[in-house]
């Protein structure tokens, strides 16, 4: 089993209805931990909603490759649409980290290139994997971050 780290993000209709039934399915039944919820401004120049994220650690058995078609099939899950580049979403489930692995070809980048520099990312992976984030990672970290509390408790 390894540990995996993905960041899941929703900035349409329910967020926290989106991030409950992203979390289990990503997690599928092994054991999970989560972080907080933050709420963050959206990136890339889209004028949109706030963002709400979290962190999710899953241990799998599963290939790099076949977390990602997971992570797609929650996003479909959750009826994500793709019209603009950055724009908005029900529900974006990102691979940011898995111990032990680098990954790089067209489909699939491990370590998360950009996400692995954002305060929505990293705030959160710090609740869970403090040896990940250490200060000078998190003083570099982009984007302003806003803690609600945990998932349960935005139900
Ligand atoms: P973004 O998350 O960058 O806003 P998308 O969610 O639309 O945009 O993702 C576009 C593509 O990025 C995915 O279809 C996937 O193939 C690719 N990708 C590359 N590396 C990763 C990763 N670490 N986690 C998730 N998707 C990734
Ligand atoms: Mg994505």
């Amino acid at each position: 089993m390894t540990r995996a780290y993905l960041s899941l993000g929703s900035n349409v209709g329910d967020r926290a209805h989106h991030l409950t039934r992203g979390v289990a399915l990503m997690s599928a039944g092994e054991a999970a931990r989560v972080s907080r919820v933050y709420q963050s401004a959206p990136v890339g120049g889209v004028a949109q909603a706030d963002f709400w994220n979290l962190v999710l650690e899953v241990e799998t058995a599963v290939t790099p490759a076949e977390l990602l078609a997971r992570a797609h099939a929650a996003e479909t899950a959750a009826r994500r649409t793709r019209e603009v580049r950055w724009g908005p979403r029900t529900l974006d489930v990102d691979i940011v980290w898995i111990d032990g692995v680098v990954h790089d070809d067209a489909q699939l980048t491990v370590p998360h290139p950009r996400m692995f520099e954002r305060n929505f990312v990293l705030v959160p992976l710090r609740e869970l994997r403090a040896d990940l984030v250490d200060d000078d990672a998190l003083a570099r970290g982009e984007g302003l971050v806003r803690v609600l509390g945990t998932l349960e408790s935005l139900q």
